[in-house]
């Protein structure tokens, strides 16, 4: 593990950084007490890799997996419906910095780099006077790819051999913040433990959540006995096309289970550590996943396609006011309003996150960002979006979902379409094209049109050659390198 700050650490002079957040609120520095009645909130980005909504408590998953995210579900608005842009670490990640598709932001391969001239999250916060760090655990949130611009602090872990879990995490997390007084503070932690591994089993926890959550294997399971082992056993599925039990598919979701239920409990722990050291009081946390996993629910494993077992993400947001603190958390809504957590059902899709904590905040989205803010639903009402979209970027497939729960997911090669109805068919197990003609175009048109607004990728600038014993430690996790199941 290294960290790699890209600017002068913590250590910066706290009234110079009060004037810019001061100058960001409309008054004047040197005031010391805030005549406003809003102050610019810390916000806590959550991003859990890998994590399909359907195996969370509180999107009603039988097994209770996260119940320590789920107390932070009961002080948050739920988000029902949030969709990652594509099943793949860098480009989802990509757009959830830049408020920008994948195809527009250009962070589509390994070794993209994204250009200067695009603005990040953690840029536009800085400029607008926040300290910002980001503890990061993927090779493809690498400084290089241009995710650390903004951050004052961005410790990368990048020993593509042994990842850095949770626990090391929030110690890393912890030791930092316990030197740091200024604000506001956006803080981005990213945690890797449910993405499957290459050492033994496709997915390790440790033994206190794999006993609870995982039996014996059944003798057609054949990953993690010497010969074949862990995401390469999946890979292999894949690109042999060898269809697994029923058996060994459930043997596998038990395995990403306790993963899950692990990261859980040390985001849970995280929290609670946060709240002792009094870091929570102004702070709106915002827990959310790059994309899902996949079981062969769709005929394949890791997270190469457009289902909704790898599109659908969770996301909550925890405004200070849902957890009974004082308000109001954003900019221009009015003190002392009473602001509840509750469950909403629109739309939302990655790209939205910046122009939402832009609003929240106050200052303009940059040009070129191509979301739509949902902080109206955030506070209770609706969100905007009549659609949301998608793209593998790298391999075959694109989609789109409307409001109306009617989602069409188009092959390239071959090519082919396939409709489904989400409200009546929530595991898309009933192609409905042939049935529906007149949809499937009128969709067709609609992710024409869309791909025609979002445009050419101008936002990569460069690209850099990744080194081959990075290459070979990413195949060895499961990522083909012709692919891109990143
Ligand atoms: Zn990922």
């Amino acid at each position: 593990m290294a960290s790699n700050s890209t600017k002068p650490g913590p250590g910066r002079i706290r009234c110079a950084l009060a004037l810019v957040a001061v100058i960001a609120a409309g008054t004047s520095c040197g005031a010391g007490e805030e005549t406003h009645a809003w102050r610019a909130p810390d916000v806590l980005l959550i991003s859990v890799d890998t994590v399909r909504a359907d195996h969370l408590t509180t999107y009603g998953y039988a097994r209770e997996t996260t119940p320590r995210i789920a107390e932070l579900a009961r002080d948050s608005m739920v988000f029902e419906r949030a969709y990652a842009p594509t099943p793949h670490t860098l480009p989802s990640h990509g757009s959830l910095f830049t408020g920008r598709y994948p195809i527009s932001h250009g962070l589509v391969k390994r070794g993209t780099v994204l250009s200067p001239d695009v603005p990040t999250l953690a840029e536009l916060l800085s400029a607008h006077g926040y300290h910002t760090a980001g503890f990061v655990n993927a090779y493809f949130l690498s400084p290089e790819f241009g995710f650390s611009r903004g951050f004052e602090h961005y410790d990368f872990a990048h020993d593509i051999d042994a990842f850095r879990d949770a626990d090391a995490t929030n110690a890393d997390i912890l030791s930092w913040i316990s030197g740091i007084e200024e604000e506001p503070l956006f803080l981005f932690a990213h945690f890797f433990d449910p993405h499957s591994d290459w050492d033994h089993l496709p997915y390790e926890a440790p033994a206190d959540f794999s006993d609870r959550f995982v039996g014996d294997p059944p003798d057609s399971f054949r990953a993690g006995n010497g010969e074949v082992w862990a995401s390469m056993y999946l890979a292999l599925l894949n690109r042999e096309k060898i269809p697994v039990s029923a058996a060994a598919r459930r043997h596998l979701a038990d395995l990403y289970d306790a993963g899950l239920a692990y990261t859980d409990d040390r985001v849970g722990m995280l929290l609670e550590a946060l709240e002792s050291r009094g870091r929570l009081e102004r702070t709106i946390i915002i827990l959310t996943s790059d994309h899902g996993e996949e079981f062969q629910d769709h005929g394949r494993m890791l997270h190469t396609q457009n289902y909704e077992e790898l599109m659908r993400v969770p996301l909550f947001v925890s405004l200070p006011e849902m957890r009974g603190r004082a308000g109001p958390s954003c900019r221009g809504r009015e003190e002392g309003v009473s602001v509840q957590p509750g469950r909403a059902l629109g739309l939302v899709q990655h790209v939205d996150f910046l122009p939402t904590l832009a609003e929240c905040i106050g200052f303009p989205a940059p040009e070129r960002v191509q979301g739509t803010s949902f902080l109206s639903a955030v506070f209770g009402g609706a969100t905007k979006r009549e659609a949301v979209y998608f793209d593998t970027v790298g391999n075959s497939q694109r989609g789109i979902l409307r409001a109306d729960g009617w989602k069409l997911i188009e092959w390239r090669r071959p090519s082919k379409k396939r409709l489904y109805h989400l409200e009546t068919d929530p595991a898309e197990q009933q192609d409905r094209s042939t049935r529906h003609p007149e949809l499937v175009a009128t969709l067709t048109a609609q992710l024409e049109a869309h791909l025609a607004e979002v445009g050419a990728a101008d936002g990569a600038a460069d690209e850099i050659s990744v080194p081959e014993h990075v290459h070979q430690a990413l195949e060895a996790l499961g990522y083909v390198r012709d692919e891109a199941e990143d």
